[in-house]
């Protein structure tokens, strides 16, 4: 399995300025890339070919005094910007012709310099290495300081260097690592992705957002409110933007800290993980929106998902159509549509439930059927 492993980079002023001129050079040979196939198109001409497409925007260029600066940089920098554009053109083709499921795909657009996110990729072609004094090598960059947060399992097969819209530099680390399977768990879980709690567990926990996420929201919160009084085109609109980018970056960082915390502990404990399936894309067009996408429950998810392969634990998503919150977990029996202010209710039967816990212990008997018919057809539920 391909994991990352990402580090913040310390680059030096002469670091940072040779890391500039690398995105500049990767940018503008995507651009090149992007537009001479956009030419091509208009001229009624064939589809270039991604070989065709290299020597036309990188060997050839080099050649050319506008674009003679290109040799200032990693080659392999340039050619990973021209497969970052072929893979753009593949997933567009294969959305527009159907091949590929879910939401359609825009065809590949322009970079600027102005993107939140600037980027550069090195293979081991490009001889990157981690050097004795544990600094990361980079050709044509020098040897940048890295906050080593953990260990690489493995030697990297690539790193990707990133600087973000709050100024900061890492090192993201591609690792193929070996399934490590955990000692067998009696114990399985269901979870909610409930409103009230970050995660709601069948066997009664429940998850909030962490307090210091709050305080990190509302810090962001209160950034955006200064940036939205501050007059266009000024300096002072421009610190904004920048303080505005290092708070979502904050709550972003914690947010991802928090989700790796609790995914790596419910993986550990358990056997089998059940989550509703929340298509998230459908949650969000309502006034729900705000909540869903803020409680990063798609990347939370993304994460039990990978390590349940990874420590050889049993994972699925349970439809959504599957009332959870609705029906009771003791009897079966459905009761009417709930408001979602309503936290816990008495069924006919007797049992009172808590309405996130009852979800979860559905969702985990749910989980169950289907993991027994796997061979068959889904188990639903009597109506
Ligand atoms: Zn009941």
């Amino acid at each position: 399995m391909q994991l990352r492993y990402n580090f913040r980079l310390y680059p030096t002023p002469g670091q940072r300025a040779a890391l500039a001129r690398a995105f500049g050079c990767a940018r503008v040979v995507y651009n090149d890339g992007l537009q001479a196939r956009q030419d091509a198109r208009q001229q009624g001409l064939p589809y270039i070919s991604d070989g065709e497409l290299s020597k036309r925007v990188i060997t050839q260029a080099k050649k050319t005094p506008e674009r003679a600066w290109l040799g200032e940089v990693s080659a392999v920098v340039l050619q990973q910007a021209l497969a970052d554009l072929n893979t753009a053109y593949r997933n567009f083709f294969a959305s527009a012709t159907g091949k590929r499921k879910g939401p359609k795909i825009a065809p590949p657009r322009l970079r600027s310099r102005k993107d939140n996110r600037q980027a550069i990729r090195f293979t081991r072609n490009a001889r990157f290495s981690i050097t004795a004094g544990a600094k990361l090598r980079l050709p044509k960059i020098g040897d940048i300081p890295v906050r080593w947060s953990r260990d690489l399992p493995a030697e990297p097969s690539s790193v990707t260097v990133v600087k973000d819209a709050a100024g900061r530099y890492f090192a993201s680390f591609v690792v193929a690592t070996s399934d490590v399977p955990l000692p067998e768990s009696a114990a399985d879980v269901g979870i909610d992705l409930g409103l009230s709690h970050f995660a709601v567990t069948s066997d009664g926990r429940k998850v909030d957002n962490p307090r210091f996420l709050r305080r990190a929201e509302r810090r962001l919160r209160k950034a955006q409110q200064d940036l939205s009084r501050k007059a266009k085109g000024s300096n002072n609109r421009k610190k904004a933007v920048v303080k505005v980018a290092k708070a979502h970056a904050r709550v972003a960082d914690t947010r991802r800290d928090g989700a790796h915390k609790l995914s790596t502990q419910i993986i550990r404990d358990n056997q089998a993980v059940y989550v509703e399936n929340l298509a998230v894309s459908g949650l969000g067009r309502t006034r729900l929106a705000k909540s869903v996408h803020d409680a990063g429950w798609s990347s939370f998810v993304g994460m039990l998902e990978y390590k349940a392969a990874r420590y050889g634990r049993h994972f699925a998503k349970i439809d959504r159509w599957f009332p959870s919150s609705k029906l009771c977990s003791e009897c079966g029996a459905l009761t009417e549509a709930m408001p979602l202010n309503v936290r816990s209710w008495q069924c006919p039967c007797g049992a009172v439930h808590d309405r996130d816990v009852n979800a979860a212990r559905n969702i985990l008997a749910a989980g169950r059927a289907d993991r027994l018919n796997a061979c068959g057809g889904t188990v639903r539920p009597a109506a």
